[in-house]
């Protein structure tokens, strides 16, 4: 029995510190990594017709061509679900008032369509709420179906992998396919324990509020290829490898916006999307201390290795452009074929 309190103790500790390590507690400055800074494209700031990217933390991008808009896992209840709250398994907290504000600015205002790439409540938590301001139609997977479903949003649509969204889905301004993806690794991994991941696999069918944040599991994970007449982005929300699934968009990506924390070794992470999709643009996302307000300076995770990644970056892909993008901030995709659609 005591053996067994200690081996406890020891993993709620274990637990605790890589879960601190991992998602926010170690970070530095975004300052250090201004010199990275993507600025906009000339021909796109004298234009407004075009896509505008948002980066807003984690996951959650807005891409936006001015009269509607694709929200991908929209979050922003941050500090409201701190790493103790993970740890002691306490209830989710939705920051309502803080989401109110938000949808007031155009780009979300304008929203149609939510996609969630999968249902970890850093993904997942605000999008009922999203929806509801906003009246965009959410699709994601079976788990994400379920914890809408608990926060009494309904018609949420389930995709699976391979999926096309298009006229009668997303009003035919974008077209978008779900793919495969896999989840990045979790946290720190110590032998006899283990990799500890605190947060569940799936969402029951019981799901229902209130739940914890370690509730809010895994289901399905995607990678979403959002194609437009302006430019054609694809998210990966998660830093898993996906061997093999996206070569054939081989010369059809512009952006890549690329989720880093929990990656494995980078060269093979980015020979699995970089070399395979050979995009113009790689943009960071997903490797900020996330329990940190929006409205405070961004801390980059340190865990995300964000240096090493634009090491990598530069010296295998250097024709690739790579460069972070600040909270909120639009950054223009350069002009394609603006007449043509
Ligand atoms: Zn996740």
């Amino acid at each position: 029995m005591e053996n067994y309190i200690s081996k406890h103790i020891i993993r709620v500790a274990f637990l605790v510190l890589s879960v601190l390590v991992t998602l926010g507690g170690c970070s530095e400055p975004i300052k250090k990594y201004h010199s990275k800074r993507l600025f906009l494209a000339p021909d796109a700031e004298s234009s407004n017709a075009g896509l505008r990217l948002f980066w807003s933390g984690a996951a959650s991008v807005v891409i936006d061509d001015g009269t509607h808009s694709v929200l991908i896992d929209p979050f922003v209840s941050r500090q409201e679900n701190s790493v103790f709250d993970i740890v002691f398994r306490r209830d989710a907290v939705v920051a309502e008032c803080r989401i109110n504000e938000r949808v007031k600015r155009p780009e979300i205002a304008r929203a149609k369509t939510i996609l969630v790439g999968h249902s970890h409540y850093d993904h997942s938590l605000d999008v009922a709420e999203f929806a509801r301001l906003t009246k965009a139609q959410v699709f994601g997977s079976l788990s994400t179906q379920r914890i809408l479903r608990a926060h009494d949003h309904t018609t949420a649509t389930r995709v699976t992998a391979n999926d096309v969204l298009e006229k009668d889905d997303v009003d035919g301004r974008f077209k978008i396919t779900v793919f495969a993806s896999k989840h990045g690794n979790p946290p720190v991994c110590l032998e006899p324990f283990g990799c500890l991941n605190p947060l569940a696999d799936t969402v029951p069918d019981s799901f229902e509020l209130p739940a914890a944040v370690t509730e809010y599991g895994e289901g399905e994970v995607y990678a979403f290829f959002v194609e437009h007449k302006f430019g054609n982005v694809l998210h990966v929300g998660s830093a898993g490898v996906m061997s093999g699934t996206l070569d054939h968009l081989k010369g059809q990506v512009d952006v890549v916006l690329l989720s880093l924390v929990g990656r494995g070794p980078t060269e093979a992470f980015l020979k699995n999307i970089v070399a395979a999709v050979n995009p113009d643009y790689v943009i960071p996302i997903h490797f900020d201390n996330l329990f940190r307000s929006l409205d405070a300076e961004t801390r980059v995770a340190k865990i995300a290795k964000l240096s090493e990644f634009f090491e990598v970056m530069e010296r295998d892909y250097p024709n690739v452009n790579t460069g972070v993008i600040p909270f909120d901030e639009p950054w223009n995709l350069p002009h394609r074929g603006a007449s043509d659609g």
